[in-house]
């Protein structure tokens, strides 16, 4: 159970599987990756290690936008279909996604009645909700953003991508543990620092319920009431 993430100027594809790899000790039976470019999204994924993911990655897929995961599964068994990252059902939404949504099956009835979905984990609560809240109530996406989390009870580490603006990535954390990496013209996610050190030192800690809007070169944190909070990035030694 692992996020990666990277939005810059480098090709995304091997900067997350390489993340992905770094993360492998913590246990996972399935990973995948979604990467965005003018092409629109291209989601990759496989049941077991990343070697299978990296053979699956279409060599010609590039993006310089992208987000990965390797998943412990908890709501629907290990396999393909249930694999991150999941999308919403226009498939704007991209989501990858760490923890455990308590209230999925309250969510579930709720506000997604009506809603075909493409697998049993509690996570695609999520990112349906991101469709609703854009489609039906007319948010803009990071306002729906702060809605979806504000609605969600349990423990997330979310990297979001919408199909529609391939500059951003949208993160979000309750609970589980995310670090912002910060590069010259880059950005990394991750949920631990060992993903992301062979790209950068510099990282910023998130704390719970923020979220961050993460591009190239800017990343804004804000509080789920959508109130701006500055925070200093710190470095990240290893010890020789
Ligand atoms: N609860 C989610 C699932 O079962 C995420 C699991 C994880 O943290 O890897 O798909």
């Amino acid at each position: 159970c692992g996020i990666v993430g990277y939005v810059g100027s480098q090709d995304a594809a091997e900067i997350l599987l390489k993340g992905l790899e770094k993360l492998e000790y913590r246990g996972y039976d399935s990973a995948g990756i979604a990467l965005l470019n003018k092409g629109g999204v291209h989601v990759f994924k496989e049941k077991g290690r990343i070697a299978a993911l990296r053979k699956a990655v279409d060599q010609s897929a590039s993006g310089h936008l992208g987000i990965g995961h390797t998943r412990w599964a908890t709501h629907g068994e290990p396999n393909r279909r249930n694999a991150h990252p999941h999308q919403s059902s226009n498939t704007r939404f991209t989501i990858v996604h760490n923890g455990v949504i308590e209230n999925y099956k309250e969510i579930k009835q709720e506000l997604l009645g009506g809603i075909q979905f493409n697998s049993e984990t509690d996570t695609e609560v999520i990112v349906q909700l991101m469709e609703r809240f854009v489609d039906d109530k007319g948010l803009q996406v990071e306002e729906a953003f702060r809605e979806t989390l504000s609605v969600l009870k349990g423990s997330y580490a979310i990297a979001l991508m919408d199909s529609e603006n391939d500059h951003t990535i949208y993160v979000g954390k309750n609970k589980s543990p995310l670090l912002i990496g910060i590069g010259q013209d880059f950005h990394v996610i991750a949920s631990d620092a060992m993903a992301a050190l062979q790209l950068t030192n510099q990282f910023v800690e998130l704390m719970d319920e923020e979220i961050v809007i993460v591009q190239n070169s800017s990343k804004t944190i804000k509080n789920l009431s959508g109130q701006m909070i500055h925070r200093s990035p710190f470095t990240v030694k290893l010890d020789a």
